[in-house]
């Protein structure tokens, strides 16, 4: 079978990797694609984004389904228009992932449904926010309502900063319609974790549990950023936690969603900030819905993922996942984003890149903001690459895919050195 996948970054090139490994798969095409997916084989770039364009390929290729990966195709309701032409896709319709394109919507959502989550409040007047802020205190949370790419979120550490924030997306409309509206929310502390499962209506499948690494640099210092390394599984995702996510988060979401007349298909990814104690009494709180995978996430979980996963996606399409079975490697798969010169602020394009590795099974590396430019690869977005190795062991698996970095040129590169090291032995915090 043919298979669509739309969008363009790493987790893309890692789904289309990965589904392409099916016996049953000819070809993934991959829709912009980027120039890892250009290069590998059978995975086609196709330079189509318009939902029409999309239509029109998988009607004349007979694609039997198709994955979205990023948030703002099914934002815009490429989901609705597929299943409107009677075409298979995986990922929800525009009004359930509103989970995610409406921080505003999902706070709310929370609330009705008693999912945990930080007390938080909604503004769109300005004098009323920095009002809000002043009675609250610092540290606080300042999140503009809308999609914002990663750039929507400030954790204030005093009142002048929430402020600035505030004044930023409400007053100056720094990001534009997204920051017209925005959450502000208490601050929370502990550890985060991602909670990603696949969901068809009915059913539930997890998958491996992860964990990012937001910040740009070592010792979660710096910037946010869309993510810079990520590891799979996660250590403190216990199976008592496990247990606990799904009775307290993932049923009780899909549940909410279905009787709020929105029953749901895709990836629910829950970001979850975990504080202290003991696993059955530990504070859990739902820190952000996503409504796709994530990035740098899944290039691990991908690493991990044994079984044939397009049948499983096939399963998910046909509203059968109590079917698919998918089976996890148990070593740890870790990824270490390489970025652009001038990332998060200006990312740098057009820098040549050179000397990355063959695929070795232990470590394969994933492309996100690269193009194929006359035969040359060329850095073409902020996060340009991420080096995936598995390993018997965190420390292994560090080991392989720094060696692998290290191999890797392009002008400016900028990596953290400390992916993982949450996972490492003597680090539980
Ligand atoms: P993403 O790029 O993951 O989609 P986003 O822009 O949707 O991010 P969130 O995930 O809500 O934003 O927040 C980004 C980061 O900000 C979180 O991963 C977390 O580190 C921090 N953060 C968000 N909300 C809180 C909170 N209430 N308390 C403490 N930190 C928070």
């Amino acid at each position: 079978m043919k298979l669509l996948v739309i969008g363009g970054g790493g987790r893309e090139h890692a789904l289309a990797w990965r589904l392409a490994q099916s016996p049953r798969v000819q070809k993934v095409f991959v829709a912009p694609g980027n120039g890892g997916t250009a290069l590998s084989d059978r995975l086609e770039n196709l330079a189509l984004s318009a939902a029409d364009d999309l239509i029109d390929l998988a009607r004349r290729e007979g694609i039997a389904f198709t994955v979205v990966g990023p948030e703002a195709p099914l934002a815009a309701g490429v989901v609705d228009a597929f299943l409107a032409a009677g075409l298979k896709i995986f990922g929800p319709v525009k009004a359930a992932a509103q989970l995610e394109s409406s921080k505003d919507y999902a706070k709310a959502f929370m609330v009705r449904h008693n999912i945990p989550t930080a007390a938080y409040r909604t503004f769109t007047d300005a004098d009323e926010a920095r009002q809000y802020v002043r009675e609250q205190g610092a540290p606080i949370v300042i999140k503009a309502d809308g999609l914002a790419a990663g750039k929507g979120v400030v954790v204030a550490a005093s009142v002048d900063e929430a402020i600035a924030a505030i004044d930023n997306m409400l007053c100056d409309a720094s990001l534009g319609a997204a920051g017209a509206r925005v959450v502000i929310e208490e601050c929370l502390q502990g550890e985060e974790a991602s909670f990603i499962v696949m969901c068809d209506r009915r059913q539930v499948l997890v998958l491996a549990s992860s964990q990012d690494h937001k910040r740009l640099l070592d010792g979660d210092q710096g910037p946010n950023t869309g993510g810079m390394g990520a590891y799979s599984p996660a250590p403190i995702i216990t199976p008592a936690l496990h247990n606990r996510i799904m009775r307290e988060v993932i049923h009780p979401t899909l549940q909410g969603m279905a009787k709020d007349g929105h029953p749901y298909t895709g990836f629910l990814y829950a970001g979850l900030m975990i504080g202290e104690g003991p696993d059955a009494t530990r504070p859990l709180k739902v820190l952000e819905f996503n409504c796709r995978m994530g990035d740098p996430e899944t290039q691990p979980i991908m690493m991990r993922a044994k079984g044939d996963l397009a049948t499983v996606f096939e399963h998910a399409v046909n509203g059968t996942l109590e079917k698919a079975e998918l089976d996890w490697d148990r070593r740890t798969a870790l990824g270490v984003v390489m970025a652009s010169a001038g990332y998060p602020q200006s990312p740098r394009s057009g820098d040549a890149i050179t000397s990355i590795p063959a695929d070795t099974g232990e470590c394969t590396v994933f492309h996100a903001g690269t193009s194929l430019d006359d035969g040359t690869l060329r850095t073409s977005g902020g996060r340009v690459l991420c080096v995936t190795a598995l390993g018997d062991s965190v420390k292994r698996a560090q080991d392989t895919a720094y060696g692998v970095v290290q191999q890797i040129r392009f002008e400016g590169a900028q990596y953290r050195r400390d992916i993982g090291w949450r996972a490492l032995p003597g680090n539980d915090s």
